[in-house]
């Protein structure tokens, strides 16, 4: 059995509806997934619904991927079983979106500025039906233009972090992001700790965080060398051990589709059974 419990769809930046998601999932043979949209649950909302109405064999968990910083390094926390109607939550996203408009018209000006014929109007346009603006939407801008390759050539050479356009986001740490979570009702899971490159970092945001799960399966850890044991760090700080492909389905940026990263359901299981005593 297989699940995938970190997928984004078209109300953040990846390029499938919540609808194709489930319709892929069920196609690729997962029994769980999870929608985990940047900063807002409407995809989830929307994929949830569809497997009911249509009576589809699929679970679909709750989940949010929730952007913070720890001492100017990117951590991000997924939030799955939570009720999405707390309105600390809700605010916090909310906030959260509203910087992102901001940085990614701040983005778009530095770009415009170094000669690439590109406008706020069109990026928003790029962006249309999502709800969680992201760099991604403007790298699919300058891939349509002719100007790139692929998003990940974008990332490289204009919006990667260090890159000459790249901005910071003001972004909250991420213990508030637990305890809002928490507050909801839900479980919070550090996300892709070998994104943030710096294992004598991450465990000290374990140390100050009150996570109840760590991401331990992610494609990011097939680009480490070595390779850390992120299932020995999680089982000694007592987390639940999780796992997703972050399929976007953008251009250039693995994996492509669902099932081409495989996690066991049975390696995630704790996560999946942890909202059972939650409300449906
Ligand atoms: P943002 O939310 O605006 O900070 O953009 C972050 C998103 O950009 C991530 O969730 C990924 O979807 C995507 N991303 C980050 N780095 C890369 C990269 N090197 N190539 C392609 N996509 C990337
Ligand atoms: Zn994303
Ligand atoms: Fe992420
Ligand atoms: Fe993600």
């Amino acid at each position: 059995m297989l699940a995938d419990l970190h997928i984004h769809t078209t109300f953040s930046d990846g390029i499938n509806t919540p609808e194709a998601i489930v319709r892929q999932a069920v196609a690729a043979g997962l029994s769980a997934i999870a929608i985990t949209d940047h900063d807002n649950v409407r995809g989830c909302d929307r994929a949830m619904a569809y497997v009911r109405d249509e009576k589809i064999p699929l679970k679909v968990l709750r989940g949010v991927e929730i952007d913070t910083n720890y001492k100017g390094k990117d951590v991000h926390v997924l939030g799955y079983h939570f009720s999405e109607t707390e309105p600390a939550l809700r605010q916090a996203m909310a906030w959260n979106r509203s910087q992102r408009v901001d940085r990614a018209q701040r983005i778009t000006e530095k770009i415009h500025s170094l000669g690439y014929d590109i406008t706020f109007q069109e990026v928003l346009a790029e962006a249309a039906g999502s709800r969680s603006l992201g760099r991604p939407h403007i790298a699919r801008l300058l891939v349509k233009k002719g100007f790139f390759p692929d998003v990940k050539a974008v990332f490289d050479t204009l919006i990667g972090k260090g890159k000459p356009c790249y901005l910071r986001q003001v972004k909250l740490p991420p213990r508030e992001a637990a305890a809002l979570i928490h507050q909801a009702g839900g479980i919070a899971v550090l996300a892709h700790p070998a994104e943030i490159e710096d294992p004598a970092l991450v465990e000290e945001i374990l140390d100050s965080t009150p996570f109840d799960g760590m991401e331990v399966w992610h494609p990011s850890v097939l680009q480490e060398s070595p390779r850390h044991d992120w299932l020995a760090v999680a089982r000694s700080h007592h987390l639940i051990p999780s796992g997703g492909s972050d399929l976007h389905g953008n251009p250039g940026r693995f994996p492509s589709r669902l099932g081409e990263f495989p996690v066991r359901y049975e390696d995630v299981a704790g996560i999946i059974e942890s909202g059972q005593s939650c409300r449906e």
